[in-house]
């Protein structure tokens, strides 16, 4: 768990639902994650509050919904799709907030 502190951080709501401060990078690496609905309720609230307030996570999180709405299409198990997303991963730290 990278807890990159943020600002200042809020202790005691951690835990709860309440949404945390994450870090762009943060909501990047979990936005898969997020879009699968993989994460525990607090972060996926944590990286939608992100995703509205940032306009440089909306793009890339815009970017990843048209891709899965594409992918949908196709079969959910192919590798090819599997090593598609990797690369428009790829191309999405790319274009962002590597630099
Ligand atoms: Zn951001």
């Amino acid at each position: 768990m990278a807890n990159a502190p943020e600002q200042q951080q809020h202790h005691k709501s951690v835990r709860s639902m309440t949404s945390v401060a994450v870090s762009c990078r943060d909501t990047i690496e979990r936005l898969w994650e997020y879009l699968d609905g993989e994460l525990e309720p607090g972060m996926t609230a944590s990286i939608r509050h992100h995703v509205h307030r940032c306009r440089s996570c909306q793009a890339h999180h815009d970017a990843a919904v048209a891709f899965l709405a594409k992918v949908a299409r196709v079969s959910v198990s192919d590798p090819a799709t599997e090593a598609l997303r990797e690369q428009v991963d790829a191309l999405l730290r790319e274009r962002g907030l590597t630099s």
